[in-house]
């Protein structure tokens, strides 16, 4: 059940009470595609960086090691020792994106597996019992991701197919929550919006899947390709006809910048790679803009990452010996930064709500993002 606690303008405070616990809305997943964040993050780990919830992606897990298995060993809550709400996704942005070969049908999508070749089908049924299997908190319905230059024909019917689908994924997602043997029989299905930049499609898609008054409604479909401005617009048109009373879900977003727009636009959940993805790498978030740790001029910095943050990192170690250790390439270097990035995240999301609950939501923004671009050089 989602509780809207408070509104600021159109940012939303709010909190899903789950079988897992109680998720506070704004939040950002941390992404552990495999069931681990990548950068040899552990689950012990999310318990000192404030993460509320882990998203694990579905395809991954069907194809390695295979979502009976899981079930057979519990659910996804058993096997990656995690109590906290995850949230899965359907799979089929990675059947769009990375497996070969494939064809789209009414029933569902065939493709092959981009670890062994093997011929794979996937379709609402099917995605919502490996998400059943996985046992997931919250299960995205199982879409298709269109290519954003899709013409307009094109995402008109893929859309309507989107929307088939979805009926489809909550019949199905109802009759497995029924069954006995079914590890989380209070398993929650967020619907997703699409329609590319195709503002009238995508609003009058927003109106059809509110109808199904489902738990929680997702924007897919962006940040692949297009402008900051053109995905703020898009933002601007759907979120006011989404439920207010329901989690509003913006997938794959994104920067720091990016989730304070969207927050002030009325998203509440957030997932993206971004802070792992760059950790790995070096590139570490600070209030005052991202830094490169393999800059010489780190090389004598005894400071850390971020004077005053808490996290793991931060708490212990320099700038200088974080630096030493990405370019010795120890993967302790990799986890520092990952942790410090999630911690960041976390953090900021912990700040956007106190801003909302304190109704000085826009100060908060203007006074964060003034900040981060001071830094820039
Ligand atoms: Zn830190």
């Amino acid at each position: 059940m989602y509780e809207l606690i408070k509104k600021d303008g159109l940012a939303k405070r709010g909190r899903l009470h789950t079988v897992h616990g109680v998720i506070e809305t704004p939040v950002f997943m941390n992404v552990g595609t495999a069931a681990a964040i990548k950068g040899a993050v552990s689950t012990e780990d999310l318990q000192g960086i404030k993460t509320q919830v882990e998203l694990s992606n579905t395809y991954h897990l069907h194809v390695r090691p295979g979502d009976e298995v899981i079930k057979k060993l519990g659910g996804l809550h058993k096997f990656m020792v995690w109590d906290k709400p995850i949230l899965t996704d359907s799979g089929g942005f990675q059947v769009f994106s990375l497996a070969g070969l494939r064809k789209i049908k009414e029933e569902g999508v065939y493709f092959n597996s981009h670890i062994d070749g093997k011929k794979i089908f996937m379709g609402p049924e099917e995605s919502m019992q490996i998400q059943s299997n996985l046992g997931s908190t919250i299960a995205m319905a199982f879409d298709e991701c269109p290519s954003s230059v899709a013409d307009r024909e094109y995402m008109e019917n893929s859309v309507a197919r989107t929307t088939r689908w979805l009926e489809r994924c909550k019949k199905e997602m109802n009759r497995l929550n029924s069954l006995e043997d079914t590890i989380n029989q209070h398993q929650l299905l967020f619907g997703i919006n699409q329609g590319g930049v195709y503002e009238d499609i995508r609003v009058q898609h927003a109106k059809d899947i509110a109808k199904l008054d489902l738990d929680g409604y997702a924007i897919g479909g962006l940040a692949v390709g297009e402008t900051h401005e053109e995905m703020y617009r898009i933002l601007d048109a759907v979120v006011p006809h989404l439920p207010e009373n329901k989690p509003t879900y913006l997938m794959g977003v994104g920067t720091p910048a990016n989730i304070l727009e969207a927050v002030d636009r009325g998203v509440d959940f957030f997932d993206c790679v971004y802070p792992s993805r760059n950790g790995r790498h070096g590139h570490v978030y600070t209030n005052l803009g991202k830094l490169n740790l393999f800059n010489a001029k780190y090389e004598l910095d005894m400071s850390p990452i971020e004077e005053g943050c808490q996290c793991p990192a931060c708490r212990h170690y320099s700038r200088a010996y974080i630096r030493h250790l990405l370019k010795a390439k120890e993967m302790l270097g990799m986890r520092l930064c990952v942790l410090h990035n999630l911690y960041f995240y976390n953090t900021m999301m912990e700040e956007i709500r106190a801003a909302i609950e304190a109704g000085n939501y826009k100060e908060y923004k203007e006074a964060k993002l003034a900040g981060m671009n001071a830094g820039k050089k």
